[in-house]
């Protein structure tokens, strides 16, 4: 089952030059979500991040920082594993492109496009911006001011080696028909879609002004463009081109999670370099929005950054990752603020799944001296049972397309209908007069629960062991295809009290 069944998604790489905060934070939550979903359903998963850590931007930054930009890359390197390490991030490794096998890995892919005649060698001038490490052209931004990022660009004139991007356009826009889903959201897909009807202009992938890169193989002078280096992470990740087994087992990836800003870059550039190297490309790219703070974009320049640290020290680890993924529809902008994170964090994981918890446990003490009881399939509540199959399939389909707060809201739904559930039948007065139909009632509460525990898992690692802990069954093999059936709560299984799962945050 396992071998025909694989998973491979990747974050991008990231820069060295900063910390992560909380739109790396994002994309990297997102992957490990996706990640733990994939490993419940039986996938054998590879998740592969790691850091990006050539290039004139880096080396600018270690040199004003006073060190060599292998010592900063090494610093903030350590910093990201920690970060991540803390995030509760599983991933299967962490690339870094400094790395002796990383350098072979493009120095081999550099070749065999350069033998398939796509290298070709000549004059560059133009417009660069060292933060985005791009060249602009001045039919996009007349200005000479980056058109992503808004910063001054810088002329340059150089001897470069290039790429017939050029060549491929007619490749790309038939595989762009054939793949109508290659690029994720739809309107991302229309957006580049248009952009290749209009031409593909042949990229400079070499520097001759710095050394700081992977120096290129057929000329010595040359170091390689630092995104033609980073892409190729995600084939050197998987042990391309040494490690065939693996390489085999895991190519192409199913998802190359992004940011949109640099959606060209995987989406077009990366194909044809691929198609120019004879490897298939990836099977997707999905590219999310942006945090903004004040409808701002969050960034280092503008003194608005959020760090994960600022979050979990009042909110939990948990609290951050489920409010990322619940409060904007993974794909679109959406604005950062601590009211919605608190509002979202004391009613939804606080009043509603933490209540429910301890309502419901605290009822199997009392009334079922700590135990699970047995329960009359019978009498077991048809809205609950309804709730809970029609509410697995929506849950699964939208996991499937990183709907991710739409599966959440589902997950909520049944929530909120367990609450609901107790504040009807009432318990306590059945504890007098009905006690095998109150035995259902608890049966199904903690059924459900465990359910419940196994949907949010990927989303909520830490607090579902422990709501698992407190259900007593924290020993079971889980999966996804067989922990939703109904039923498999064994009567007699002991439960137990412990803290709030998500402890009220009150203002200072
Ligand atoms: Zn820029």
């Amino acid at each position: 089952m396992i071998n025909s069944r694989k998973y491979y998604i990747t974050t991008p790489i990231y820069y060295v030059n900063a910390e992560p905060h909380i739109g790396t934070a994002y994309t990297t939550i997102a992957g490990d979500v996706m990640a733990r979903y994939k490993r419940l359903c039986g996938y054998e998963t590879f998740y592969l991040t790691g850091t990006d850590e050539h290039g004139q931007k880096i080396l600018r930054s270690a040199l004003s920082a006073g060190l060599e930009p292998k010592e900063l890359a090494d610093r903030v390197v350590t910093k990201y594993k920690e970060v991540w390490e803390e995030l509760n991030i599983k991933y299967t490794r962490f690339i870094r492109t400094t790395e002796e096998k990383h350098k072979k890995a493009v120095q081999f892919l550099f070749r065999k496009i350069d033998h398939n005649g796509d290298i070709y060698k000549g004059k560059y001038s133009g417009w660069y911006c060292t933060a985005c490490e791009r060249y602009i052209t001045l039919k996009e931004s007349p200005d000479k001011k980056c058109p992503v990022c808004q910063r001054q660009t810088e002329f340059f004139e150089e001897e470069n080696y290039f790429f017939k991007l050029s060549k491929y356009q007619d490749k790309m826009l038939s595989y762009l028909r054939e793949h109508k889903d290659f690029i994720e959201p739809s309107s991302r897909y229309n957006e580049i879609f248009a952009r290749v009807k209009m031409g593909l202009e042949d990229v400079s992938v070499s520097r001759a002004s710095f050394d700081w890169g992977i120096t290129m193989p057929i000329d010595e002078k040359h170091v390689i463009w630092v995104w033609f280096d980073a892409l190729t992470n995600y084939l050197s990740g998987i042990g391309y081109p040494d490690e065939t087994d693996n390489f085999k087992k895991f190519w192409p990836a199913n998802v190359h999670l992004i940011a949109k800003d640099i959606l060209w870059f995987h989406s077009v550039i990366w194909p044809c370099m691929l198609m120019s190297a004879g490897l298939e490309p990836p099977c997707k790219i999905f590219a999310h929005g942006w945090w903004t703070m004040n409808a701002d974009k969050i960034s280092k320049s503008k003194g608005n950054v959020v760090y994960p640290r600022d979050v979990i020290d009042k909110f939990g680890v948990d609290g951050l990752r489920y409010f990322l993924l619940r409060e904007i529809p993974f794909g679109l902008d959406g604005d950062f603020s601590f009211t919605a994170l608190k509002n979202r964090y004391n009613n939804e994981l606080g009043n509603e799944l933490g209540n429910l918890v301890m309502r419901t446990v605290v009822m199997v003490e009392k009334y079922s001296n700590s135990t699970v009881p047995q329960y009359n399939p019978s009498e077991v509540d048809k809205t609950i049972m309804e709730t809970l199959r029609s509410t697995q399939k929506s849950i699964c389909d939208h996991m499937e397309h990183f709907r991710f707060s739409l599966a959440l809201e589902n997950i909520w739904e049944i929530i909120r209908m367990s609450n609901k559930y107790i504040d009807n039948v009432k318990p306590w007065l059945l504890a007098k007069e009905k006690l095998s139909h109150l035995n259902t009632v608890l049966y199904t509460l903690t059924e459900t629960l465990r359910i419940i525990s196994i949907y949010l898992m990927p989303f909520m690692p830490a607090s579902m062991e422990t709501m698992r802990k407190q259900l007593g069954v924290s020993d079971e093999n889980i999966s996804i295809t067989e922990g939703l059936e109904f039923g498999q709560i064994k009567p007699g299984t002991r439960v137990s009290k412990g803290n709030p799962l998500f402890p009220r945050v009150e203002d200072k």
